[in-house]
């Protein structure tokens, strides 16, 4: 028998999170997304239900080659551009965009032979300071681009630090809008946090290409101010696994490595096939919601390399019987259609949905599940 863990992809939640990100910019494209391996999802498991996106933006050439394999003919774009020159004659094969955020970029375009002019994404850096030209900058930037052969068209992008927090993208915005007022050319600025939050803002001025990439998986960029629910996402990823060995404990038992739990009455626990091995995080503190048989209860003790344990003490409910063989739900939809939020174990583990998703383990199987209906939230009385 194989071990009992597994994650599953619900494809309709992706097909209905790409809808949400139409829904809130209706007029412009849209890059999905997928760098590492579509947020741990997979590239080739989501592609098929994201197609109907009208680009896909990828983190590396391997990434785009394997984009072209799965048979896609329209833009790709690479967001942090080329890493070293050779990297041009697989961009100008495969036909793939390129971010151009300093001058060694533009000096490797410069002495690149090619007979096909490329398609680029001039990148501003506007307050993030990770990657672009300084706004004093970047029309010099422009200029240079716009006079090499190599160079088709320039598209205009920058990226927001703080788009899901309470600071926003005004500061941001108004330096790339005034710099770039009288530049010629496509515009690319809002991830999910933006165009969830901001997406009113965004006019033919300001935007012709968002870039969501969280909110395509159902994950709130700006939990815990606002919850998967209230965007109105549907969680793609569900990890479950089962319940595969119990254990009584009297007042006074330790739990795990370091016996971080004691037991301060009697109580009933169950044990989890699923560990940091599997990508679920170590560092999760006893209290972490779980669901069991879909009823939500809680984590206890260390969470070790292939197994937790959770606390069975209070449960069944309602005469269910809960034990050994039991469904356990780490995160997504459980069979009775009870959800828990990636993004609330993670903010219990002190991080975002965005590193449980993208740390899920090779080891862990994977299926799509091709859901007919939207998922619907189910209330239960002790959720
Ligand atoms: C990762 C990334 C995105 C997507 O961000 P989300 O918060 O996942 O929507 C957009 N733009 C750039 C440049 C990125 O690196």
């Amino acid at each position: 028998m194989p071990r009992p863990i597994l994650a599953t992809l619900h494809t309709s939640a992706l097909q209905h999170n790409l809808k949400r990100c139409r829904q809130c910019v209706p007029d412009t494209k849209i890059w999905a997304v997928i760098k590492a391996n579509a947020y741990g999802h997979g590239i080739d498991r989501v592609f098929e239900w994201l197609r109907s996106a009208d680009g896909f933006a990828v983190l590396d050439l391997h990434e785009a080659k394997w984009v072209r394999s799965l048979g896609w003919r329209g833009p790709i774009l690479l967001l942090e551009g080329i890493f070293e020159p050779q990297d041009l004659e697989l961009c100008s094969q495969l036909n793939v965009w390129h971010t151009v955020h300093c001058n060694t970029q533009i000096d490797m375009l410069a002495s690149h032979k090619t007979k096909v002019p490329h398609r680029v994404f001039l990148k501003m850096n506007s307050g993030m300071n990770r990657l672009g030209f300084t706004p004093e900058c970047y029309r010099a930037a422009w200029t240079r681009l716009g006079a090499l052969s190599q160079v088709d068209e320039i598209s205009l992008m920058t990226h927001f630090s703080r788009a899901d927090d309470e600071c926003g993208i005004t500061e941001q915005k108004h330096v790339f809008d005034h710099i770039t007022q009288d530049l010629p050319g496509e515009r690319s600025l809002f991830n999910s946090a933006a165009t969830l939050r901001y997406g009113t803002l965004l006019n033919t001025a300001s935007g012709d290409w968002i870039r969501p990439g969280i909110m395509l998986y159902g994950s709130s960029p700006d939990h815990p101010v606002h919850n998967r629910a209230d965007w109105n996402l549907q969680p793609v990823m569900t990890l479950s696994s089962k319940i595969i060995a119990t254990q009584t404990l009297r007042k006074g038992d330790g739990v795990g490595y370091g016996a971080a739990f004691v037991a301060t009455q009697p109580m009933h626990i169950g044990c989890v096939a699923c560990g940091y091995a599997d990508g679920y995080p170590r560092h999760s503190p006893t209290g972490t919601p779980v669901l069991v048989a879909g009823h939500r209860t809680r984590l206890i003790g260390r969470v070790s390399m292939d197994m937790m344990a959770v606390d069975l003490t209070d449960l069944p409910v309602s005469g269910m019987t809960v034990g050994v063989g039991s469904e356990v739900t780490l995160w997504g939809q459980a069979c009775n259609g009870a959800l828990l939020d990636i993004d609330e174990v993670a903010h219990s583990a002190g991080t975002l949905g965005y590193e449980l998703m993208c740390a899920l383990a090779q080891r862990v199987p994977v299926q799509l599940k091709y859901d007919t209906a939207p998922l619907q939230p189910v209330r239960f009385l002790n959720a």
